[in-house]
């Protein structure tokens, strides 16, 4: 089983670029952030304690996530591999998801890094605001305090996996078919 992290900040586009991955390669696409909106739209409990915290663009509680990673490992067959995409966010999750693949006999097999300059991060959020409505993308200092979570807590992941020789960047400028044709150049060397 392959298991790849689908990275970037913010509106990079990995939303758009999973959905053609999972079908060209057979994966299992898991958005915790989609996992998450999934459970407010249903008003779960978890649903109720993860909005607050999502729609002023905080991250939710560890736990949650994680407990979220694991059961769908657990319950998802019939793939080649699973894209975790928007986990892991901090260091400490990447500790969490290298002891949780470690407990399963499993290894990462790559980080794929969309990678596109902080003005483009607006510009993209501003266009799918449009068309997704989410709450967290509805206003600009939500918007700032987002790609500023993102610098102060997620990039510190770059380092993290260069340094375990994981990390593949790709630049996420250009078309939607440019920078797919880019991360499937990367993906049939991973696989
Ligand atoms: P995303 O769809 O990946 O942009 O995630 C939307 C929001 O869900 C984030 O701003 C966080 O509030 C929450 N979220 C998603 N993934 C995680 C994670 N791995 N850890 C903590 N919070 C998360």
């Amino acid at each position: 089983m392959k298991y790849f992290i689908l990275f970037g900040p913010p509106g990079a586009g990995k939303g758009t670029q999973a959905g053609a991955m999972v079908e060209a390669f057979n994966l299992c696409h898991i958005s915790t952030g989609e996992l998450l909106r999934a459970e407010i739209a249903a008003g779960t409990p978890l649903g109720k304690q993860a909005q607050a915290l999502i729609d002023d663009g905080n991250l939710v509680p560890d736990e949650v996530v994680e407990g979220m990673i694991e059961s769908q490992f657990n319950s998802v067959q019939g793939v080649d591999g699973f894209l975790l995409d928007g986990f892991p966010r901090t260091t400490a999750q990447a500790d969490v998801l290298g002891a949780l693949l470690k407990r399963r006999g499993e290894a990462l097999s790559g980080v794929i890094s969309i990678m596109i300059p902080d003005t483009m991060i607006y510009e993209r959020i501003r266009h799918r605001a449009e068309i997704e409505g989410r709450a967290d993308d509805a206003s600009d200092e939500i918007i700032r305090h987002r790609i500023d979570t993102y610098h102060a807590k997620t990039e510190p992941l770059i380092n993290y996996y260069r340094a375990r020789d994981m990390y593949h960047e790709i630049d996420g400028t250009g078309t939607v078919d440019e920078v797919r044709d880019r991360i499937f150049a990367l993906l049939e060397k991973l696989f």
